[in-house]
């Protein structure tokens, strides 16, 4: 599907390619804004009489930094690839795909406006009642069907090989895994929380325990991640969830999608006064409740591996999935705190003595997650400790 070779998207020339794919009438007069907040890719929404579409673009390089962070535009190619791999395993929480074009570096998608991102209604405190069980079922199904345990070995291996992705991966590697661990020059925190942060570099324990998730992020292939599972990318309202934004998508670990949306939700968690939380908590038992009955639910209906019912294998690997989950959430919430990409629900608090003190509960429970992982075995352990540290 090649229309031309690249070039960067007006507002002008947006409203012009819908036309001439035939998505909208010549004739019609369109409204087209750039609505794009994130930091790599440009968002377009365009709006007719009777519909309207998204029309997103990645740019040769990451917007936030400008044109000296140049990024490989085939994270497009990526993402369109993932929203139609996940639109087929889990369609309720996928937006639907009416074009894609790899060259032009677009997916052309169902309009969202309706709904609203989860990070900002959790921020307001909206408490989005299907959002766990809608995230852990997307999550176990995507995930699921496309393991070895769904695919059988051969399929998988040649889906994996379609989704190397190697710059998004090294950024994740870099931002989340390796640089709030060193004073690295990526690493943004505030003065008053320095000797936090000394304390961490200097944590030769937990240091080690960071090298270690990362060697599993860097050497697991179980599935296909959506590779960036924030609450920025979920689109909810009280009875409706999309994921979006799945240009991070690799082979990776099982446990990695679920531990972004927990750390996400545990750190809405901290800027929320303490009457407000108990929905949010509910939301980490759910999701991994859902998540565990949904992919134990599609391992007994179709699995193509010989072990699938040798006893304690399931029962096994789902503890396994918890635990390095646990570790991953725990460096989900270190690094929003110290590294370059943090979450409004932290920056936001106005008064800077309790925001500097939820960022030093994000720094001290995100550190005993990651130590500690292998002692814990269920949401409600996690939520007892994040409330005994607090
Ligand atoms: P980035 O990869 O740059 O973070 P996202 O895919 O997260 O881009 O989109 C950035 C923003 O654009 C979203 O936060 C949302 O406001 C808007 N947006 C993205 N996709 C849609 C959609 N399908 N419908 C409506 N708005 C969207
Ligand atoms: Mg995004
Ligand atoms: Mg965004
Ligand atoms: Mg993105």
């Amino acid at each position: 599907m090649t229309m031309s070779s690249y070039e960067s998207l007006t507002t002008e020339s947006a409203v012009s390619l819908v036309k001439k794919l035939g998505l909208f009438a010549q004739s019609e007069s369109l409204s087209c804004q750039e609505i794009g907040d994130g930091n790599l890719n440009y968002v377009f929404h365009i709006i007719g009489k009777e519909k309207s579409v998204i029309v997103k673009q990645a740019l040769p390089y990451a917007k936030v930094v400008g044109e000296s962070w140049p990024l490989t535009l085939e994270r497009a190619d990526i993402e369109n690839r993932a929203l139609r791999l996940q639109g087929k395993y889990a369609p309720d929480y996928t937006p639907k795909v009416y074009y894609s074009d790899k060259d032009l570096a677009i997916t052309i998608m169902e309009d969202l406006s309706h709904l609203e991102i989860a990070r900002t209604g959790l921020i307001n405190g909206e408490d989005y009642p299907l959002i766990a069980e809608h995230t852990g079922e997307f999550i176990a199904r995507t995930l699921y069907s496309t393991s070895d345990f769904a695919m059988g070995p051969q399929e998988k291996k040649k889906l994996q090989n379609t989704f190397c992705n190697p710059e998004l991966c090294d950024i994740t590697e870099g931002l989340v895994f390796t640089d709030p661990f060193f004073d690295a020059d990526t690493n943004d925190f505030e003065e008053g929380l320095r000797s936090d942060v000394e304390k961490i570099w200097q944590d030769t324990a937990l240091k080690l325990h960071a090298a270690q998730l990362k060697r599993l992020f860097l050497t697991s292939g179980d599935a296909l991640l959506h590779g960036d599972l924030h609450t920025g990318s979920i689109f909810a309202s009280a009875r409706e969830t999309k994921v979006i934004d799945p240009e991070f998508a690799f082979y990776g670990p099982f446990g990695f999608d679920i531990a972004h949306f927990t750390a996400n939700l545990f750190m809405n968690a901290l800027s929320r006064p303490e009457s407000r939380r108990e929905p949010v908590y509910a939301h980490i038992a759910t999701v991994w409740d859902v998540f565990n009955r949904e992919f134990t639910r599609l391992w007994k209906e179709d699995n193509k591996e010989a072990f699938a019912r040798t006893e304690g294998y399931l029962k096994w690997l789902l503890a396994d999935i918890f635990e390095q989950a646990t570790g991953f959430m725990g460096l989900e919430m270190i690094r929003r705190t110290i590294g370059l990409a943090h979450v409004k629900d932290l920056d936001g608090i106005a008064d800077t003595e309790t925001r500097l003190e939820a960022k030093r509960r994000s720094l001290s429970i995100g550190a005993r997650f990651v130590k500690e992982r292998r002692q814990f075995s269920t949401a409600d352990e996690l939520v007892e400790a994040f409330k005994e540290g607090l």
